[in-house]
């Protein structure tokens, strides 16, 4: 395993410890005793009685199973949602796991739009933009390549409920609500795993990671979004795949990281990020900036104050434009590169260059990123002039404000220009976790 070389460079606060005690198999108190094998073959369920909040649970998903029920099909809610209500966080959204085809579902509810061509799914819409996802149940295509090559390219073939607990990355991620009953179905261990407040992999973690890497960043995104620990085994398997990274599909691998960042965890997923190697394969020019023992001390001080400071942004105010995100995270990076440079912009562009290529940043991020780097300057120094009129000028404030408070500067200015240029409406405020509010709702 590797660790940050800098011994002296203080963790993010409140870190959790990431790794925790090695799985004990059975659980006594939750009543569950499933060995591994059983597990992983998935011929185990174990039925929790773990009524969930009922107001927290969404109504108009609630009313979806429902009605797939009273139809006779199976329906239950799945995947974060679940994961999230045990955990007494705010899900996102809410997602719903059926025995009915998408056609049969369509056939249900008249909002109904069918969605993907490699894998149909069901989107069932509500006021508000609101969207309830209803999957239908699937399961791993099985073993179609005997070479070694895991990487999972197509993922379409129907199965039973317990396939498609097993099909799933984490097993908190794979329990299943029945409503009806008020009760956890569990196949995998994920109750033990949701109590001991551990990450780990269904089946073999280096066999997952290697089917699809993106999941060595959804490891890292709930550990840092949910103050989860991640078990020994998964935390090293992490490790050793990382450069399996490089094999996966770079618009996920951009997305991905900005979620890192979107949740109020952006602090502690760039720390593990770094300290997993997984920004080595990434990133290489943020890693090796926060590598580079000579330079960087107060440097790496400075990022991980931006991290901080993103984190405390978004949990006031929201989400944070991608544009910002992306500013602020290669902050540090790209102001060394500016360094004395008369050609700003294309000193900036061929930083970004190699960046576009590894994680397929869209031009219009990179452009914006790239306009932003000229303008803080200028604003930290007081001198904004035409680009108070510019589209970018609310995200260039932005980044300028999480800047001064990475060097321990006040704000004060920043605000009061936020003030001038903010039009009379206050800009919607997007809750990072929570589901969508439907329009004209009682706040
Ligand atoms: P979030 O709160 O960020 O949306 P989530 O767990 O709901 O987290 P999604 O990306 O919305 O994540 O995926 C929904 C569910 O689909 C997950 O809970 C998981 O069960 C399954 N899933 C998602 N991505 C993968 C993956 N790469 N491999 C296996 N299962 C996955
Ligand atoms: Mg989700």
């Amino acid at each position: 395993m590797r660790r940050p070389s800098k011994p002296d460079l203080p963790p993010p606060p409140e870190l959790p410890s990431f790794r925790v005690e090695p799985d004990p198999v059975s659980d006594g108190d939750a009543g569950v005793n499933v060995s591994v094998l059983d597990r992983h073959e998935g011929t185990k369920l174990s039925r929790h009685d773990a009524p969930l909040d009922e107001d927290a649970i969404d109504p108009d998903a609630a009313k979806v199973v429902r009605r797939l029920e009273r139809s006779g099909y199976q329906a239950y809610l799945v995947g974060g949602c679940v994961r999230d209500l045990l955990l007494n966080g705010r899900p996102k959204d809410f997602d719903v796991a059926t025995s009915a085809r998408p056609d049969d579902v369509r056939a249900l509810f008249r909002n109904c739009r069918i969605i993907g061509r490699r894998f149909r799914l069901a989107h069932v819409l509500f006021g508000g933009g609101k969207i309830v996802e209803v999957a239908t149940f699937r399961k791993n295509p099985g073993e179609t390549d005997p070479d070694d090559d895991l990487l999972i390219r197509s993922d379409n073939v129907f199965g039973e409920a317990h396939e498609d607990a097993l099909r799933r990355d984490f097993t908190i991620n794979a329990l299943f609500y029945d409503l009806d009953r008020r009760q956890v179905l569990d196949w995998c261990g994920g109750m033990p795993d949701i109590q001991r407040r551990a990450i780990r992999t269904i089946g073999e973690p280096i066999v997952r990671f290697r089917e699809d890497p993106v999941r060595i960043l959804r490891a890292i995104k709930f550990a840092a979004r949910l103050d989860l620990g991640i078990d020994p085994n998964v935390y090293d398997a992490m490790v050793a795949s990382r450069l399996e990274l490089a094999r996966a599909a770079r618009p996920r691998l951009f997305e991905e990281i900005l979620r890192l960042m979107r949740a109020g965890g952006a602090h502690r997923s760039m720390w593990l990020m770094w300290e997993v190697g997984a920004m080595a394969v990434l990133m290489p020019e943020l890693a090796a900036f926060l590598d580079d023992d000579e330079a960087t001390e107060d440097g790496s001080l400075r990022f991980f104050r931006k991290m901080d400071a993103i984190d405390r942004k978004t949990i006031a105010e929201g989400v944070l434009d991608d544009i910002v995100l992306m500013t602020a995270l290669f902050y540090e990076p790209l102001e060394e590169a500016v360094q004395g440079v008369r050609d700003v912009m294309g000193a900036v562009n061929d930083f970004l260059e190699p960046v576009i290529e590894r994680i397929a940043m869209p031009r219009r991020i990179a452009d914006g990123v790239r306009r932003i780097m000229t303008m803080v300057p200028r604003i930290l120094q007081g001198r904004v002039g035409r680009f108070a009129r510019t589209d970018l000028f609310l995200p260039a404030l932005d980044v300028a404000e999480i800047v001064l408070h990475s060097r321990g500067q006040s704000t004060t200015a920043i605000q009061a220009l936020r003030r001038e240029a903010m039009p009379p409406a206050p800009r919607e405020h997007r809750r990072p976790s929570a589901f969508p509010r439907q329009r004209g709702a009682r706040r």
